[in-house]
């Protein structure tokens, strides 16, 4: 307890208003702006802390990605069956293959106390927040420096053809819109021009919101 003001509460002593505890932080922002990388450095450097929410995709593997790890890869016809049994918080439509953060995935890292990281796109998250009820949820955008940085970091990555970089630049340019439409959905815009500093910056917010962190 600390001391009340002295003018409404005498003086007398008052609780510290509870702060609390984040359930998840939800990542958002433009493919190949970095947050995969971000996501990693992050789970690497305190796994005790957070945990990965992982999504559902109808999309192929890329190379390395790993089945339950990065994603549950999954059937069109099977991702539909686990919708129609409200089993998912949200799913999207994104980039012509569906997306979709399940209520188990999500449990999975809080049961065991950790704050869940979900990435996820901009029409995900807007859902997202309609329903995430009492959870407490902080809602991220990370922005690239320009639309040829984002392009070059998507070619580097050489997953996509041109057709379907296309495709995720035309997103991105949806996902910029939305963020200067509409910038007080996010509780945080994080530029990541340089990734050492963004991920400073990631680590000081989240020490910020209470989750405890030693460096
Ligand atoms: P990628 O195919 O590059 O892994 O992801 C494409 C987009 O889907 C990214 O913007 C990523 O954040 C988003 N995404 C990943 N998981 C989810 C999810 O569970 N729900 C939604 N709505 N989007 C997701």
């Amino acid at each position: 307890a600390r001391r009340g003001c002295g003018s409404c509460c005498r003086g007398k002593p008052v609780a510290a208003a509870a702060v609390k505890k984040l359930d998840a932080i939800v990542i958002s922002g433009p493919s190949g702006v970095g947050k995969g990388t971000l996501i990693q450095r992050l789970l690497a450097a305190y796994p005790d802390q957070f945990g990965f929410s992982v999504s559902h995709t109808t999309r192929d593997p890329r190379t390395g990605e790993v089945d339950g790890t990065h994603y549950h890869f999954i059937a069109k016809d099977n991702i539909q069956k686990m919708i129609a049994n409200n089993e998912f918080l949200e799913s999207c439509n994104v980039h012509g293959n569906i997306y979709g953060t399940s209520k188990a995935a999500l449990a999975d890292v809080t049961a065991q106390g950790k704050v869940a990281i979900i990435e996820m796109d901009v029409q995900g998250a807007q859902l997202l927040k309609t329903r995430q009820g009492a959870l407490n949820f902080h809602y991220m955008f990370v922005t690239a420096p320009s639309m040829e940085e984002l392009e070059t970091r998507i070619r580097k990555r050489g997953a996509d053809n041109d057709e379907k970089v296309k495709i995720r630049l035309e997103t991105a340019r949806k996902e910029y819109e939305f963020l200067q439409s509409s910038p007080e959905f996010f509780n945080t815009i994080l530029a990541n021009n340089n990734v050492e500093e963004a991920y400073e910056k990631l680590v000081a917010l989240l020490v910020s919101l209470g989750v405890p962190l030693k460096n």
